[in-house]
């Protein structure tokens, strides 16, 4: 588990089927997902899971709590985790990749990826392509940056929230707080309130972009949030369209106006 005092993961990757994902048995024992309190939720092949399930997680990720209603027993458990998911592009898993086109057409990469709804993916602050790895990947030189050196970068980033937010992490704050602590400059402003537009963002993408954009200037070690930030916030929002390896929405944006 993710824990305060450790920042460390050592458990939790959801391999269990749908059903334990919320709760257990008719005695409403804590699922998965409040197994994963203070740690890490892994979904693979989010597809798979039913939109039901799916959607039953918005209730967690707004906040940190699950209700578990049965016939002996109305339970909340706590549930903050932070959520992680991957997916094929399409169910065959060849779409995209490396320029291999499915065989089965852009249809298959559509039905896959509108099994997950909308709402739910406008909660995800992060949503990447992760192209597959080639040999010629494999022949590269180690990363300057390894695993500890990020993770120090992250605990730092980490300590500065505590210390501003009175020992909250950005994840945690109330909206009211976090916009006054994540106060972009004009410039920022100007650029999310465009992106806002251009992207139709929701009322919840705008306030996750800034809460993104904070952390991405926690981790440069500014204190106040700039147009760099919420540039790159919003190029790590990317809009879910087919599966064409071209730049994203977000990223289009970005390269347009920087
Ligand atoms: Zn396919």
């Amino acid at each position: 588990m993710w824990t305060p005092d450790t920042h460390r993961v050592t458990s939790t990757c959801l391999l269990a089927p749908n059903s334990s994902l919320l709760n257990r048995g008719i005695k409403a024992k804590p699922g998965e997902a409040s197994l994963s309190h203070r740690g890490v939720l892994f979904l693979d092949e989010l597809p798979e899971f039913t939109a039901q399930v799916l959607d039953s997680l918005r209730q967690p990720l707004e906040t940190g709590e699950i209700t578990v209603a049965r016939a002996n027993a109305h339970v909340t458990y706590p549930a903050r985790f932070q959520l992680i998911a991957a997916m094929n592009p399409c169910r065959c898993g060849t779409a995209g990749a490396n320029g291999i086109a499915c065989r089965r057409g852009e249809r298959c990469a559509a039905d896959y990826q509108s099994r997950v709804s909308g709402p739910f993916m406008d909660r995800m602050d992060i949503q990447i392509d992760v192209p597959a790895v080639t040999p010629a990947d494999l022949a590269l030189p180690p990363d300057k940056e390894g695993s500890r050196e990020i993770a120090g970068r992250v605990a730092a980033a980490r300590d500065i929230q505590m210390a501003r937010n009175g020992g909250f992490n950005n994840a945690e704050l109330a909206q009211n707080r976090l916009e006054h602590v994540a106060e972009p400059s004009y410039d920022g402003r100007k650029l999310l309130i465009q992106a806002a537009e251009t992207l139709g963002l929701t009322a919840r993408g705008y306030h996750r972009v800034l809460r993104l954009a904070r952390t991405l200037a926690d981790l440069s070690e500014s204190e106040s949030v700039q147009r760099l930030h919420i540039a790159e916030a919003l190029s790590l929002r990317r809009a879910r369209k087919g599966l064409k390896s071209t730049p994203n929405n977000a990223r289009n944006f970005r390269f347009a106006k920087d």
